[in-house]
């Protein structure tokens, strides 16, 4: 009884706890649960007696190590003392309970009861968790952003890193610095005194600090660091102390390098680019006009690097301008600039020159340093470049007159036949701008039609049999201009304008040789002036065989000029060419013979079947025994090759006999005959049979086109 009467008084304290009091018997089914127990749990007494609380209040997150734990101990008779557990509700919800179990014995010792006390806990759980999980999510957080903190203790020296902190700075943790002057030490050398300032500013003036530095990590690398400092007052038990952050930021700063180099240099040459030539060229004129300095600007461009980069690709093209581009680097000073604007076109920026004679100096070695072969994946290539100068203060005060001018200069020097340089001046420009004014109207010329052809007369030496005619350009502008072709045709080659157009002089050529041999019936024959990159371009073959097809021409009916430079221009493809239009039936002679360099040995390589004698040869072979000779010779030569000889300019019967007295095969000439419309052929044609009408006869011609240059 005396035990009931414990219990009793028992009941009478803890129906007012706030703790949860729970009494089983020694089966530990609930006996007794007290108020505070019903309003956590949502159980009331009637419903739970008898029942045992673990059923009850277990669910799937009670941990069941725990559970077991407590059972063994209970079953001993031990008590249970602040064990956590989750438990659950009657509607489910889980709580934490913190745990109390003591066993009561009656006064024999037996086991009769237990009384357990429960403290909710779930609001102190739930807020240890929410630190905990915020805690773990900084660390991530800081792990993300490459960013560690650390505490210094300012009596001490004591340093302390927070987790992951090694991974930031790159050391193994045992290496992170115990100190500030540690940490000061691990700094690449030129970085420390900045730290140490930094440091000793927040110390005594509490002055926080930010600032970047370079750290020596672990695998020898360095790491851009940048570190952030906070005073931290003293506070409690804690004395004063600072606060670091520090953020690894080398990879911003890699990126920022990166960009700033990508800026500033040509990617694939790291030569200076355009950006950095641009203001290099103002800082070093500044200088230059502060101190009376002379200055060079050079503007080199690779002769045909296009068809280079066409014909053998762009991975041949990429090596061979940096092969230029290192080979312009080692050829001038330390302190000059070389730079590349794009594509094959470098600068060089020589400060200090003042004698021209210097300058002209090293544009012929950087020439030849450029022209020596190079070796690009096991192939051997060649390369010329042309270069142009302009002289600062003589050219130009300004970067972009300079640059101007230089390129104007680079241009003129291409005109004159590549693999040289020039110097600016005034008359160049002016010719300059004249022939680029020309270009623009060229480009026009032929959509607008003003482009025609005027045919010159060809005949038999002796018999003055018209064999055929030489298909000349004529270029009539709107105002009414005649402009020359050997003003013109320089000016199309270069642009790339004379594929166009010598595409359509083919074919207006093959169209009206169909009028004439309609109008003549007999054999005719049409002669076409073939450019340089006519000759080059692989489509010419095609292009002729449609025409010769498309005109019905028989063999011979077309007739191709070459001069020997168009000829000599890489031999090795000119002849082949050459044979492949031989195959086509074409036929083929050399234009302007004995201007050149032909040789004998030369000439008889070529499948050619006609040579033409140059003009200025004939000119003057009344007065001139020399060209008398030069004509002779060639003749002869011609003929112990089988070729046959044209005359060309042939202006009197002097002239005229004279080559026919040596044996000259045609002729062409004024004498003979002007260049003229296609109306003048076809009324030549219609007087002319195979016996020439008496007003053909020398020193008579009719057909003079009157006000045309011919
Ligand atoms: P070329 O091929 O040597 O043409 C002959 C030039 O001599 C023509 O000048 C002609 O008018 C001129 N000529 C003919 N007989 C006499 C004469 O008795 N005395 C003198 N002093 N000159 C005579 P043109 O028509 O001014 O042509 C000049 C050059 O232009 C040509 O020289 C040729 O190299 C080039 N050319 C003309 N048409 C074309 C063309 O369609 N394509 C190409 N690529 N070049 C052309
Ligand atoms: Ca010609
Ligand atoms: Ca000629």
């Amino acid at each position: 009884m005396k035990v009931f009467d414990e219990l009793q008084r028992f009941r009478l304290i803890v129906e007012h706890s706030s703790n949860m009091v729970v009494i089983t018997d020694a089966e530990r089914r609930i006996e007794y649960v007290n108020p505070s127990y019903t309003r956590v749990t949502g159980w009331t007494l009637p419903e739970v007696r008898g029942l045992k609380p673990g059923r009850l209040l277990h669910g799937p997150l009670t941990d069941s190590e725990s559970v077991r734990r407590i059972s063994r101990a209970l079953s001993l008779g031990e008590s249970i003392d602040g064990v956590e557990l989750v438990n659950y509700r009657r509607d489910g919800q889980p709580y934490w309970v913190r745990l109390h179990i003591r066993p009561v014995h009656d006064e024999s010792g037996r086991l009769t009861h237990f009384v357990a006390i429960q403290t909710d806990v779930t609001e102190r759980r739930q807020s240890r968790e929410a630190l905990m999980a915020s805690e773990r999510r900084l660390a991530e957080a800081q792990r993300l952003a490459r960013m560690a903190s650390f505490e210094c203790n300012f009596d001490t020296d004591e340093m302390f890193w927070s987790p992951g902190a090694e991974q930031v700075v790159g050391l193994p943790e045992a290496l992170l610095p115990c100190s500030f002057r540690g940490h000061v030490s691990l700094l690449h050398h030129d970085d420390r005194a900045a730290l140490d300032d930094a440091y000793w500013a927040l110390v005594s003036e509490q002055r926080p600090y930010e600032i970047e530095y370079r750290l020596l990590s672990g695998e020898g690398k360095v790491r851009w660091i940048r570190e952030r400092g906070y005073y931290l007052p003293a506070e409690g038990a804690l004395p004063s102390r600072m606060c670091g952050l520090v953020f690894d930021i080398s990879a911003t700063k890699e990126a920022h390098d990166r960009i700033q180099y990508l800026a500033w240099h040509d990617t694939l040459t790291g030569l200076a680019n355009r950006e950095q030539l641009q203001e290099v060229l103002h800082q070093r004129l500044e200088v230059a006009r502060d101190t009376g300095q002379h200055m060079a600007l050079l503007f080199v461009d690779l002769d045909r690097f296009k068809t280079i980069n066409d014909s053998l690709g762009h991975q041949v093209g990429d090596e061979l301008l940096k092969t230029c581009a290192q080979r312009l680097r080692d050829a001038v000073r330390g302190t000059d600039v070389v730079g590349r604007l794009g594509g094959d076109e470098f600068v060089v920026v020589l400060a200090g020159v003042d004698a021209e004679a210097a300058v002209d100096r090293i544009a012929s070695k950087l020439l030849s340093r450029i022209a020596a072969p190079m070796l690009i994946q096991d192939r051997e290539l060649h390369v010329t470049a042309s270069l142009g100068i302009s002289l600062y203060p003589r050219d130009g005060e300004t970067a972009s007159e300079l640059m101007r001018h230089a390129d104007a200069a680079m241009y003129h020097a291409k005109g004159k036949g590549r693999n040289t340089h020039s110097f600016f001046s005034e008359e160049l420009n002016a010719r300059l701008s004249e022939r680029f004014e020309l270009e623009s109207q060229l480009r026009l010329a032929l959509a607008r039609g003003e482009l025609s052809l005027h045919f010159q007369p060809q005949f038999q030496a002796e018999g003055t049999r018209l064999i055929g005619f030489e298909a000349l350009l004529r270029w009539q502008t709107p105002d009414g201009r005649w402009i020359p072709p050997d003003q013109f045709i320089p000016v199309a080659e270069e642009s790339g304008l004379i594929q166009p157009i010598g595409n359509w002089v083919l074919e207006e050529a093959c169209a009206h040789w169909q009028q004439w041999r309609a109008q003549y019936g007999g054999d005719i024959r049409v002669a076409v002036n073939l450019s340089a990159s006519q000759l080059r371009d692989r489509g010419l073959l095609a292009r002729i065989r449609q025409l010769t097809e498309r005109f019905d021409m028989p063999p011979g009916a077309l007739e191709l000029e070459l001069t020997e430079a168009v000829a000599m221009h890489d031999p090795g493809a000119s002849i082949e060419m050459m044979k492949e239009l031989r195959g086509l039936q074409v036929s083929l002679a050399v234009d302007d013979f004995g201007t050149g360099y032909s040789s004998l040995a030369y000439l008889k390589t070529l499948p050619i079947q006609r040579i033409k004698l140059d003009r200025t040869f004939v000119k003057d072979m009344e007065l001139n025994p020399d060209d008398q000779a030069i004509c002779k010779a060639a003749i002869q030569m011609a003929h112990s090759l089988g070729l046959e000889v044209v005359a060309e300019g042939v202006e009197t019967d002097a002239q005229r006999s004279f080559l026919v007295g040596h044996g000259c095969d045609l002729m062409q000439g004024y004498h003979l005959g002007r260049p003229m419309p296609a109306s003048g052929v076809m009324a030549l044609l219609a007087n002319h049979t195979e016996r020439p009408p008496p007003e053909l006869r020398p020193g008579r011609s009719r057909f003079r086109p009157s006000g045309r240059p011919s």
